[in-house]
């Protein structure tokens, strides 16, 4: 009964191939919750694969429909072992995003897992598939080496729409406000700032998606005949773009800026660097807010991105002014941007500058947070993460990228901790993700410690002193 057993035990699951094993077979849905008609592979992953593993772990478990009508179940699960233990709420999300069969590598197929030399391949192996397998395997042998105790309460949501933004994540998390009641979050989703970093993060950016459209005509006309007469959408639209984002990528409406970045944000990205890996795209120095380095851009500050532009057609040209142009754009914010009003915000700055052709609407919001780096439960996972490691994990106060953490955070009040089981370069929500098995060995053992330590008592935060 020690740790080290715990990190061994989980490291012989992983090195005997049970983690292929059981991450393949759950690759093998199709969770693709973008699909309309995949709602009954949606429950499959929760009925036969999430909820008997967790019946193994001694949880009882429910499925509960989603409040909003035709998107994914969601699972509950509680394990209690004693009142004056401290519980833990943990999160994973079994919907993926689309396949995209044919345009993988070839050799590779989307749902199994390919495994060549490091890379682990198949939709879902990065997010998020192969990070709740991590930690319900950690959890399995933690219990495991404690003689069928783990030393804490645990609860779980598990839901099946992350990818389409959470639907119902919110009102649920809200209705069961006192049943998921814990003393702190721990899930695991996203990337580590670099393979071979050991991450804690803490909060995320915000995402604000919005679509810009110019719809001025049911048909397109002859672009010579008609050129000088028509106002033109795509030119309308490209420059309504501009006039929010210039050329350098510099948000220039301040609505959708943030405060100024403070010391001690500063401090903790001093030592993170983003890219630097051998897969990772060339990262542009010069591009973004002037006189912050990129990981100030990507971890302290916004972005406003175009993710689609369309008018026309681009495959097949013809000589005509296009009935109609959009664009889906996307806000990435950090805490402290003034998010609430920015609907109006935009809406005001393009009539503002002539652009009042230009429709906005908003799709999405996704809420930023950040836990405060000195809270007393940072410490403790840095330093079980370090007794793991032999390192002190990296610490961002929040990811670049957007988890729904604000439910956690927000509606349910805790300090939530997410330990991510991927890295830069996993190519998540194209073709070809992957994972790294070293990484995934790695964080199988992070967890493992993080849970043996939870159920040892020594070093938790306040009352849970054992
Ligand atoms: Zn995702």
């Amino acid at each position: 009964m020690t740790r080290s057993n715990a990190l061994e035990r989980v490291s012989r699951y992983f090195d005997s191939g049970g983690f292929l094993a059981d991450l393949d077979r759950r690759v093998g849905y199709r969770t693709e919750s973008e699909e309309v008609d995949h709602g009954a592979t949606l429950l499959e992953y929760l009925e036969r694969e999430i909820a008997p593993s967790l019946h193994e772990l001694g949880f009882s478990t429910r499925i509960m429909d989603n409040p909003v009508a035709a998107r994914g179940p969601f699972l509950i699960a509680h394990r209690h072992e004693g009142d004056d233990f401290p519980t833990v709420l943990s999160y994973g999300h079994g919907d993926v995003v689309r396949g995209h069969d044919s345009r993988w590598r070839e050799g590779l197929t989307p749902w199994r897992v390919t495994v060549e030399g490091a890379h682990w391949f198949g939709r879902g192996t990065a997010d998020n598939k192969g990070q709740h397998t991590i930690n319900l395997a950690a959890l399995r042998a933690v219990l495991a080496e404690r003689g069928g105790r783990l030393g804490f309460n645990a609860k779980m949501i598990f839901e099946m729409g992350e990818e389409m933004g959470s639907p119902g994540l919110r009102d649920v998390c809200t209705a069961l406000r006192d049943e998921l009641a814990a003393d702190v979050f721990i899930a695991s989703d996203g990337p580590r700032v670099a393979a071979g970093r050991p991450t804690l993060f803490l909060g995320s950016r915000g995402v604000l998606g919005f679509e810009l459209s110019v719809d001025l005509r049911d048909a397109a006309y002859h672009s010579g005949h008609w050129g000088g007469a028509l106002r033109n959408p795509g030119v309308v639209l490209a420059n309504a773009i501009a006039s929010l984002v210039d050329a350098q990528g510099r948000i220039t409406i301040d609505a959708l800026r943030p405060p100024p970045l403070t010391g001690a944000i500063k401090n903790a990205l001093a030592e993170v660097e983003v890219g630097g890996g051998d897969e990772d795209p060339d990262v542009d120095v010069d591009y973004g807010e002037p006189g912050l380095t990129p990981t100030e851009r990507v971890f302290g500050w916004n972005t406003l991105e175009v993710l689609a532009f369309g008018a026309g057609n681009p495959a097949k040209p013809v000589y005509a002014i296009p009935g109609r142009a959009s664009a889906i754009c996307q806000l990435a914010y950090v805490v402290g941007t003034r998010c609430e009003g920015a609907e109006a915000a935009i809406r005001e700055h393009l009539d503002r500058h002539g652009f009042s052709c230009v429709d906005l609407r908003i799709s999405l919001h996704m809420p930023a947070t950040r836990l405060d780096i000195d809270n007393p439960w940072v410490r403790w996972a840095s330093n079980s993460v370090a007794r793991t490691t032999g390192r002190a994990p990296v610490i961002l106060p929040n990811i670049g990228g957007a988890v729904p953490n604000d439910i956690f955070a927000d509606v349910l009040g805790l300090p939530t901790l997410w330990v991510p089981h991927s890295y830069p370069g996993c190519r998540q929500h194209a073709p070809d993700e992957h994972m790294l098995g070293g990484v995934a060995r790695e964080g199988l053992r992070m967890m493992a410690g993080l849970f043996w330590d939870l159920g040892e008592g020594s070093g938790l935060p306040g009352a849970f002193q054992r």
